[in-house]
C-alpha cells in the first residue's frame, strides 16, 4: 500500500485547508456536543459545504456527490479534524442516502437525495426498540399493508435528534410468520404523519440527544418501500456496515490527543508538568500507539474498498477500536483536569461580575467524558462487535 501524497493530493490538501480555514464559522468551535446546540447550528457547516459542492464526499457524481477518490476523503477527514469543525450529521449522508442511490428506485433517487445533500431534510434512524437493540432482528414494530400504504404501529427508542427529524429510516416487521430477518422491510417515514409522537430522552450529560418515538396507526405510501418487502434486513445490515466504520474517528482522535498533551503539558503536580510523570505519560503513549494501530487498520480498510471492497465485518474492528480510544481520551481529560472537569462550557457573554472557575480547556470535560460513553453502545456495542469478529472473521 502506497501511503505518500501525490503532487495533485498536496494540492488538493492545501486547497483544502484554505476552503475551511476561510469558511468555517468561528463561533461554532466552542460549542461541544450536538445536544447543546440547535438545529440551525448543527446544519450550519452542512450549508456551507453544500453549496461549495463538497457535503458528500463519498457519493457518485452522478447524484450530487463530490465524487472524491479515497485518498481525497482521507484527507477531507484529515484537515476537517485539525480545524476541529463540527462533524455532519451521518444519517442522511451516510446511512439513508447510499441505501437510497444502491437500493431505492429511480422515483426515490429522485425524490429523497437532493433533500440529503442540501440538508432541508433532517433523517433519523429508526433501528432501535425497547427489547431490540442488540437483537435488532428481535424487532416488533409492524407494518401492514392496506391497499397502497402501510400502517405502521410500534415504538422505537434511542433515536438520535429525531425532534428535529423531517423523515425517519425505519425498519418495520412485514411478516410476522417467517425467520427473524426475513420478515422486516426498510420503510421511509415522514415525521409529519398524524400518529407520531416523539419523546425526549435526557441523558446522563444533561443534553437532550435522543428520544423515544411511538407510532400508532401511522399510514405511509407503499412507495416509501425500500427496495423489496421482507428483503430489508439486506439495506439494514448494509446500512450498519457504513455507520460502524464511520465511528471509528481517527483523525478526530489524532487531534483529540493533541490537545490532551498541551492540557496535560499545562497541568502540574508538585511543579512539574503532569506530562512528564511516568505514569501519565506512559498512558498518553500507549493511546497513542493503538491509535497510530488503528490508523494502518483503517488505511488498509480504505485500501480494499478502493479496489471495489465495501466496509465488512473488518468495520467491527475499527469500531471497537476506535471507540475505545474515543473514551479513553475523555477518561484522562478527566484525570488531568480533576475538579474543574465539571464546570460546564459558558454558552453566552459573561457579565462583569461573573468569572468560570478554572481555565478554559477544563470546561466541559465531565459533560464530554459523560457523553461519550454511548460510543461503545451505538452502532451495535462493542460485546456485539466482538461476537461478529469471533464469527465472521476468525470463523470461531
Ligand atoms: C447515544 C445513543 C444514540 C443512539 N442512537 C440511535 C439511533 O439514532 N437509532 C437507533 O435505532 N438506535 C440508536 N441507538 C441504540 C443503539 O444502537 C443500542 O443502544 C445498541 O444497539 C444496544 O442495544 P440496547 O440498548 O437495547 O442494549 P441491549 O441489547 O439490551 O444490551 C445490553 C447489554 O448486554 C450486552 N449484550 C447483549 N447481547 C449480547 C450478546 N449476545 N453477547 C454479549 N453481550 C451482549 C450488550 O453489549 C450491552 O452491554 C443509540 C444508542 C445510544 C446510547
Amino acid at each position: 500500500m502506497d501511503m505518500s501524497f501525490s503532487p495533485e493530493d498536496l494540492a488538493f490538501r492545501d486547497e483544502v485547508r484554505t476552503f475551511i480555514a476561510e469558511n468555517y464559522p468561528k463561533d461554532l468551535k466552542s460549542r461541544r456536543t450536538r445536544g447543546e446546540m440547535t438545529k440551525e447550528e448543527i446544519l450550519t457547516w452542512h450549508r456551507i459545504l453544500y453549496k461549495k459542492g463538497w457535503v458528500a464526499p463519498h457519493w457518485p457524481v452522478e447524484y450530487g456527490g463530490a465524487g472524491w477518490s479515497i485518498t481525497q476523503r482521507y484527507i477531507w477527514n484529515e484537515e476537517n479534524a485539525r480545524a476541529e469543525t463540527q462533524p455532519l450529521l451521518p444519517f442522511g449522508l451516510a446511512m439513508v442516502g447510499p441505501v437510497i442511490f444502491n437500493y431505492g428506485n429511480e422515483a426515490q433517487k429522485k425524490r429523497f437525495l437532493p433533500g440529503i445533500l442540501s440538508g432541508d431534510d433532517w433523517w433519523c434512524q429508526g433501528y432501535s426498540e425497547p427489547g431490540a437493540g442488540s437483537d435488532l432482528a428481535g424487532l416488533k414494530t409492524r407494518a401492514v399493508r392496506e391497499g397502497d400504504h402501510y400502517i405502521v404501529n410500534g415504538h422505537k427508542i434511542w433515536t438520535t435528534l429525531a425532534q428535529f427529524a423531517d423523515w425517519m429510516f425505519c425498519l418495520v416487521r412485514t411478516d410476522p410468520n417467517a425467520k427473524a430477518q426475513e420478515g422486516i422491510s426498510f420503510l421511509l417515514i415522514d415525521m409529519k404523519t398524524p400518529g407520531i409522537t416523539v419523546r425526549p430522552i435526557i441523558t446522563m450529560d444533561g443534553a437532550h440527544e435522543v428520544n423515544e418515538v411511538f407510532l400508532e396507526d401511522v399510514k405511509v405510501p407503499a412507495e416509501n418501500l425500500i427496495g423489496e418487502e421482507n428483503k430489508g434486513w439486506t439495506y439494514a445490515k448494509f446500512l450498519l456496515g457504513n455507520e460502524r466504520s464511520g465511528i471509528a474517528g481517527v483523525s478526530r482522535s489524532k487531534k483529540a490527543i493533541e490537545r490532551l498533551k498541551s492540557i496535560a503539558a499545562a497541568e502540574l503536580v508538585d511543579g512539574a508538568p503532569l506530562i512528564k510523570t511516568d505514569e501519565f505519560s506512559r498512558k498518553v503513549a500507549e493511546l497513542e500507539i493503538d491509535l497510530a494501530a488503528l490508523e494502518v487498520t483503517e488505511l488498509r480498510t480504505l485500501a480494499a474498498e478502493s479496489r471495489g471492497r465495501g466496509p465488512g465485518p473488518e468495520a467491527s474492528i475499527l469500531k471497537i477500536k476506535g471507540t475505545e480510544i474515543q473514551q479513553r481520551i475523555t477518561e484522562l481529560t478527566l484525570e488531568a483536569v480533576g475538579n474543574y472537569a465539571f464546570v460546564q462550557t459558558p454558552t453566552g457573554e459573561l457579565s462583569g461580575n461573573e468569572f468560570v472557575a478554572g481555565p478554559d480547556y477544563s470546561h466541559g470535560s465531565a459533560q464530554n467524558y459523560f457523553n461519550m460513553r454511548k460510543t461503545s453502545i451505538y452502532g451495535g456495542s462493542n460485546e456485539i462487535q466482538h461476537n461478529i469478529i469471533a464469527k465472521m472473521v476468525l470463523g470461531l
